[in-house]
This record gives C-alpha cells, structure tokens and sequence, in this order.
C-alpha cells in the first residue's frame, strides 16, 4: 500500500482521521496508479457518528421545512461551482470520460433542485368533517438517523439520489461512499460543510463491510439506502428488514433493446453506442443485450459494428477520448472471462476488444475495448449475467412478440428499450416489458428527478425507490390525527 495519508471521514462536524486498522489504495483505473488511501472505518467510529447525527435531529427535525431546505439552496450553487472540479476527480478515480463525469454532476444536481421542493412535497392530506365535528389530518415527519450505501458507477450523482431528500425532510444523515471512489465524496462534504447545515446532521464515513455492518446492525438507525450489486443487494435488505429498518436497495441490470426493422437506423446505431458503451458499460441503465426484429439484423449489426470500433477509448481528460477504462484490474480480468465464456457457449466473437494496446502512459490502465458478441443463445448464460462493461450481446427475433418473450425471461428489470417508428409497436412494448425504467427510441431512460427512480425484479428490492416524491415518503413516517372539536364546547368558555 502507498504511503499516502489516509483520506478523512467527517463527522460531528470535524474532518477525523480514522483509527482503522485496514486502509486501501484508491487506484486511477486509466494509469493503475495509487491516487489515495481510504481507511476501513471501524464500528466505534459508526457509534460516534450516529451519536452526533442523533443529536443534531433532535433539533433539526422541528426546524421549519422552509428553513431546512435553504442550505440546499447554498449547496445546489456551491455543487454548480465545482462542476470542474468534480469532472476531473471523478475521472481519475472512476476512470469515464470528464463529460460523463460532469453530466453525472448535472443529474445529481437536479435531485438537491426537486428536494429544494420539499415544502410543497411533503405535504399531508386532510378531511374536514369526517363525522359531524371531527376532522382528521396525515402529516409526514422524520425517521431519524438514516444511511445511504453507494456503489462506484456514480460517485457524484447516487449519493444525491438520496441525501437532500433525508436532509429537506428533517433527517439525520451518513454517507458510506464506494471505498473504490471515495475522493468525490470528500470534495462533496467540503461542500457541505460550507452550505449551513448544523453541526453533526451530516457525516461521511468511509469503509467496507465492517463499516457497512455496523450502519445495517445500529438501533438507532432508521433507514437505510443501498445502490450497488443484486447480491449486496440483497444481503443489505435481508439485514436491514431483519433489524427492523426501512430499506430501498437498487441492484444489478442486464437491459434489452429491442430495433425494429422500420427503426430509424442511423439515430439508432448512434443513441445505442452511447447506450451499450458508454461509461465503459458500467452503468446500471447500460444497454447490454440487444434483440433485432426481422430484417433489422444484418443493417443494424454491421452499423453498430462500425460505430463501436470508431469508439476512442483511453484516458478520460483527454479531449478525443469517448470511452474510459473499467473500474479495477479485478473487473478487467472478470470481462475478458466472461467473453470468453459467451464465446464457448457458442456466441460469434463479431468484435473484440481485449489486448488492445494504448499509449505506454496508460499500458498499465484497466481497459477493455467496445466488444460485440453476436448469435448469442437467449438461454444462455451471458445472455443472463450482469458483465457490467463494454461487451454488448446480440440476439435475434422474428417477431415483435418473440422479442418481447426474449427480453423479458430474465430476473433483472431495470431497463428495456424499443426502437421503432411505430406508436402501436411502442405502446405493445411499453405496457408488456418486464422493466422499471423504459425508453422508447432512448438508450438510457434515466427518469429525472422529478419522478422516482424504478427497478423490478432483482434489480429492486423494497418498495418506494430513489428520488422525487418516493424519497420524500421514504424518508417520512405518516401520522394521522382525528380531532374532534364540537361547536358547543367552544360556546362553554
Ligand atoms: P457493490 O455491490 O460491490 O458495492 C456497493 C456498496 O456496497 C459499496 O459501498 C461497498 O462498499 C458495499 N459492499 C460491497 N460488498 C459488501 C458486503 N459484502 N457487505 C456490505 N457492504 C458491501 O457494487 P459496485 O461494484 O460498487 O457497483 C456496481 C453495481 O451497482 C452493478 O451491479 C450495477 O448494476 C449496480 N448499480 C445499480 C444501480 C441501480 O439503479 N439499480 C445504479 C448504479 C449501480
């Protein structure tokens, strides 16, 4: 491990240097570099931080809803400051591009904007005159301490999924980033720091899973938010529920697209490219897997073919790069087998992108170049498995209802596409797929933070999800009050 000082967590309102036994180098995937060291924090430092986020709620909660969204106000424009600056971190030590890097930003900024909102989002409901004198009112109030858990992929817009929506409600709030990218999350509770909100409400914890345990394990936690893989998806919930804690926890994604053969094939090719490579692959609305109708296949497949080798991959700052490298040597090694293994289920390697060679400056970098596995078996494994990289699956369908058949036998449900200049095809597509999230003629339909951020199948588990009013109503227990003030009693004094 490097020698560099260790990356710091944040809570009670002072940067802390951890007491962890165990620290981690943080590695810029472009150069196999060390950048940083990341402590694995330790449950007496989880002890501490909820302690502080326990008392700062006791306050904040009563804090009026007007003036408990204002440093979000601050934070929004201090975020906007920083775009730059969060552009470059994330790239080096998330390795996509300093554009994906920057839209990343923008779309975690949109969520601090929706919860600026709160006001009018977390309003109740009420009746008047139930029964002859008697009025009932639901009003929404705090959980308490609760925690977000986050994933590599995003390490600037997932924690914002979740923490302006706790704070504007009128929680208290920890941070556990990913330990592979932790250095934007420092930049981000700098930010904070500076927006006004009251000592010990807010802290950064970094860690692994002893830290994560002991967020999942702690009585005073009341909710817990995860983004990351099914399986810790699903460890996350399991343990969470069994603590008796609310918990919303987004899992993996293997996402369908389906062109049609009266699709528009030039904005097509184009909008899936960036679909399937995009982020190196390693976004959870990736389009991984791609189902051509009818006579779509042989223009579509030699289109895309050329459109992912035009693909300049290398390092993500420099200006004429459009796909970066994947996260860390482990992710490299497991894509390249799992290529291997589409090929040996009987998949036709139609483009290969392992052992390219880059700049001796990035000879070490974790990259895997656009791959395109064609025939492959809809049954078969890599048909399944979450690759989570710039390796794209091609199958075929002779029908519309075949397609819909082929994507939707599978036990994620993130996202499904449709390409197609049919409205009825659409609206087939749109009311039958098995997905959360669906684009019509769009590659990546991230919904906006406006609406909730869905997921079915493995690649959710819970019920109310990211974003809008479902954070809102996460974050919020109801209360219901059934008064009675009859008029006569009022006449007695
Ligand atoms: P991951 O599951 O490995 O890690 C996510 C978080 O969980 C990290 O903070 C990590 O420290 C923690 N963690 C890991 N293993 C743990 C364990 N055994 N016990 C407790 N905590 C543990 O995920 P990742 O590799 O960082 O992210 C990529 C995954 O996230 C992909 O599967 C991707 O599809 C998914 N993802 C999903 C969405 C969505 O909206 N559904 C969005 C982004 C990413």
């Amino acid at each position: 491990m490097s020698k560099q000082k260790p990356l710091l967590n944040f809570i009670n309102g002072e940067w802390q240097r951890s007491s962890a036994n165990d620290f981690l180098d943080v590695i810029n995937p472009a150069t196999a570099e060390s950048i940083a060291t990341v402590p694995l924090s330790i449950k007496s430092e989880v002890d501490e931080a909820v302690k502080a986020a326990k008392a700062a709620f006791q306050e904040w909660q009563y804090v009026p809803v007007v003036e408990r969204i204002q440093p979000l106000f601050k934070f929004k424009a201090l975020l906007e400051e920083h775009l730059d600056d969060f552009g470059k971190i994330i790239t080096n030590e998330c390795g996509k591009t300093y554009n994906e890097s920057v839209g990343e930003m923008r779309r975690g900024i949109e969520n601090v904007e929706v919860a600026c909102g709160t006001p009018s989002l977390m309003q109740g409901s009420n009746n008047e005159n139930i029964a002859r004198g008697i009025d009932e009112h639901m009003f929404r109030q705090p959980l308490g301490v609760v925690t977000a858990i986050t994933p590599f992929n995003f390490p600037g817009m997932i924690p914002l999924w979740f923490m302006p929506y706790a704070l504007a409600t009128g929680n208290a709030f920890i941070h556990k980033p990913s330990e592979k990218v932790p250095m934007t999350t420092q930049l981000m509770f700098n930010l904070l720091e500076q927006s006004g909100f009251p000592k010990g409400l807010i802290s950064l914890i970094n860690g692994g899973k002893e830290t994560v345990d002991a967020l999942l394990d702690h009585d005073d936690i009341k909710a817990v938010s995860f983004v990351g893989s099914t399986p810790v998806a699903k460890y996350i919930y399991s343990r969470a529920s069994a603590n008796g804690k609310r918990a919303q926890c987004q899992g993996g994604a293997k996402n369908p697209a389906v062109v049609m053969p009266d699709a528009n094939m030039e904005m097509t090719t184009k909008i899936l490219t960036d679909s399937v490579f995009g982020c190196a692959g390693q976004r959870c609305l990736a389009t991984s897997a791609i189902v051509t109708v009818g006579e779509a296949q042989k223009e579509f497949t030699q289109m895309m073919l050329d459109s992912a080798s035009s693909r300049k991959v290398g390092y993500g700052l420099d200006k004429e790069t459009t796909m970066g490298p994947v996260i860390t040597a482990e992710s490299k090694t497991r894509i390249e087998g799992l290529i291997e293994k589409g090929v040996a289920e009987g998949a036709k390697l139609l483009l290969d992108g392992r052992q390219q060679s880059l700049a001796d400056e990035f000879k070490n970098g974790y990259f895997v170049h656009p791959t395109i596995l064609g025939d492959v078996d809809p049954k078969s494994n890599i048909a399944h498995t979450e690759i989570f990289g710039p390796v794209l699956s091609m199958m075929h369908a002779d029908t519309i209802e075949e397609a819909i058949e082929i994507t939707n036998n599978r036990r994620f449900g993130n996202q499904a596409s449709i390409f197609t200049s049919s409205g009825a095809v659409a609206r087939e597509f749109r009311n039958k797929a098995f997905a959360g999230n669906i684009g019509i003629n769009l590659g990546v339909a991230a919904p906006m933070a406006f609406f909730p951020f869905s997921g079915w199948g493995e690649s959710f588990f819970g019920d109310l999800h990211a974003q809008s009013h479902h954070g809102i109503e996460f974050y919020t227990q109801t209360k219901v009050v059934i008064e009675r003030w009859p008029s006569d009693w009022s006449r007695q004094f």
